[in-house]
């Protein structure tokens, strides 16, 4: 029997999916070896690793003027990569404190070079964002980075800003391919797979060509994005495993309607646990209601011994993972794109029983 799974990351994958890797582990579609066995260079990784990189341009939209790859290193990487290729000496990008992951970014950059922070939730603490329409780049700003959601503040951008000329870079580890996005509008994306999109290991890259002209000179190699671009991230070896995940999850994704199915999901998922938060005196959502995450679900309770009660009923009921995150308390319930809509709902009718039995 399988647990409904609510963690935030690694997180629930689709059945199917996990199926296909049971059957392929031990000989990949009977070509007598298995994929994590096989060379990364020609033959049927690279094939496949091929079909996962065009099933993500096309099932994301992205313009033939961009690279897309996978490296390793998770996205925490990127917090030093991005900076060490693009913030200039001398020069100055712009953060967002929205949340634990932009705020280890805005950190980590800040220790090579100049930052300028355009928005500091620390004060509410983390529970709202900036207007998009507000945002506005630094002069000479080398570029303007956000976490499109905070996946442990459970806050996500409903809409992004427009700043112009200056390159827009987002970690959209948590919601990658849960609603459609419009690439053209970001210099830079980039996140983890495993939330939405498979197996711990890989990070996604999108970025547009552009802005290898921009980068620091005398990067080191595993810094330099244009030596991963210019291999489609084949210069050394990448995370095999994950990547083979990767693309049956986008196959799976694209059998359910794509970036657009996957928002029709998430809204119909979200929506059956904001309804018990919203109709309820009891349940409480501590997040800006204009910026509360579709992905990650943040919500409290009376005190906190209501909340431990919570967290040790469900997992009897066979729901894991409702903790919120150890440095904020309270409880989360992540419903990635991979997430049953059946979870859910029991998930619902859960907390109703649960409200009716301790109010
Ligand atoms: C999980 C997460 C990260 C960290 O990812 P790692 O792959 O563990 O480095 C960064 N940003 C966001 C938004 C995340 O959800």
């Amino acid at each position: 029997m399988r647990k409904m799974n609510f963690f935030a990351g690694p997180s629930v994958m689709p059945v199917e999916v996990l199926k296909k890797m049971e059957e392929n582990i031990f000989d990949f579609e009977g070509q007598g070896l298995s994929m994590v066995e096989a060379s990364h260079r020609g033959g049927m990784f690279e094939k496949m690793y091929d079909e996962c990189l065009a099933s993500f341009r096309e099932l994301l939209g992205i313009p033939d003027n961009y690279d897309v790859f996978f490296l390793g290193g998770g996205a925490t990487l990127q917090f030093t990569m991005i900076p060490n290729a693009f913030l200039k000496k001398g020069g100055v990008a712009d953060y967002c404190k929205t949340g634990t992951w932009s705020n280890k970014a805005a950190v980590d950059a800040a220790k090579l070079g100049n930052i300028n922070v355009y928005f500091d939730g620390t004060a509410s603490k983390f529970t709202t964002l900036p207007d998009p329409a507000s945002v506005k780049a630094s002069k000479d700003s080398s570029y303007l980075y956000l976490c499109s959601n905070e996946t442990i503040g459970g806050i996500e951008w409903q809409a992004f800003p427009h700043i112009g000329e200056t390159p827009l870079i987002a970690d959209m580890s948590s919601d990658i391919l849960s609603r459609p996005v419009d690439v053209s509008s970001f210099a830079m994306i980039y996140g983890g797979v495993q939330k939405n999109l498979g197996p711990a290991g890989a990070t996604f890259i999108i970025l547009r060509n552009d802005m290898y002209s921009r980068m620091n000179p005398n990067l080191t190699a595993y810094m330099d994005y244009a030596l991963h671009a210019k291999d489609k991230g084949l210069y050394n070896t990448p995370p095999v495993f994950s990547i083979w995940g990767v693309k049956l999850t986008l196959d799976w994704i694209r059998a359910n309607g794509g970036a657009e199915g996957m928002l029709e999901r998430a809204i119909e998922k979200s929506s059956l646990i904001y309804d018990v938060i919203d109709h309820s005196d009891f349940f409480r959502s501590p997040v800006d209601s204009r910026y509360r995450s579709r992905m990650n679900l943040v919500f409290r309770l009376p005190n906190e011994e209501l909340e431990e009660k919570f967290v040790s009923e469900s997992k009897k009921a066979g729901m894991l993972g409702l903790k919120g995150h150890r440095s904020v308390g309270g409880l989360r319930a992540s419903l990635y794109n991979a997430c049953p809509l059946e979870d859910v709902k029991k998930l619902a009718a859960f907390m109703k029983e649960f409200e009716k039995a301790n109010k």
